[in-house]
């Protein structure tokens, strides 16, 4: 991977992992901000300090909030310009659990169906991604971890074949907010042995232990991130 002309310098404390666009840089390196509460729940986030702090102009950083804004990770509101999202309710959260578990364990069941050489090693990619650390600093691999766990997830309803059913869960951006709930390395390390159980699940085409590792994951992530309410 080449590197960009952006640096650490230009970013601010964050360092830069991909060769990507300015919009793109700016984005991540907001999203990895708001995704360890390093930018916590509801504070206002100021486009003037951005501008400053990243040292670039007002388009791109306009741009990033846009994106975050689709993603239910900043609002915008009338005068008074972007804040974080709020930490979702308890309530919320129950919701999500209870969503993720009536889809996700039967998903996991019909991935594990339709696998074959090609899907699996799509899923294990997706997986290998988050046990990577590279160096990053804890903050950078957090949120990456976020947005990988979404994608490995996404890949696994994709494959299950129920485009809507995928789009449901996709639409609730629900990894974002959970990750958002509690920034701890449990929530990284042992997820990973839960994903590697549905690995092999996949590997052993066995549907009913694929939808009791993912019915096994989400209860055990939800357990996780319970305290944060406490
Ligand atoms: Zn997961």
């Amino acid at each position: 991977m080449t590197s960009t002309k952006l640096t650490a310098a230009t970013l601010g404390s964050t360092q830069i992992q991909r060769a990507n666009s300015l919009a793109e840089d700016v984005y991540e390196a907001i999203f990895n901000r708001l995704m360890s509460l390093n930018i916590p729940p509801g504070a206002r986030i100021t486009v003037d300090n951005l501008v400053k702090e990243f040292n670039v102009s007002h388009t791109p950083i306009r741009e990033a909030l846009g994106r975050l804004e689709g993603e239910g990770l900043v609002v915008k509101q009338h005068l008074v310009g972007y804040r974080a999202a709020p930490q979702i309710t308890r309530r919320r959260f129950d919701e999500l659990y209870q969503l993720r578990l009536l889809l996700e364990p039967d998903g996991a069941a019909k991935a594990a169906t339709a696998m074959d050489d090609e899907k699996l090693a799509i899923l294990q990619e997706a997986a290998g991604v988050m046990a990577k650390r590279d160096g990053q600093d804890e903050r950078v691999h957090y949120a990456t971890f976020a947005r990988q766990d979404a994608i490995f997830h996404d890949r696994i309803m994709e494959l299950a074949g129920n485009e809507l059913i995928r789009e449901i869960l996709s639409f609730q951006h629900a990894h974002f907010h959970i990750f958002r709930l509690m920034f701890h390395w449990r929530v990284t390390e042992e997820a990973l042995d839960e994903h590697q159980a549905l690995l092999d699940a996949f590997a052993a085409g066995d549907a009913v232990a694929a939808a009791r590792a993912m019915q096994l994951h989400i209860e055990h992530s939800r357990d996780r991130l319970l305290p944060a309410f406490e």
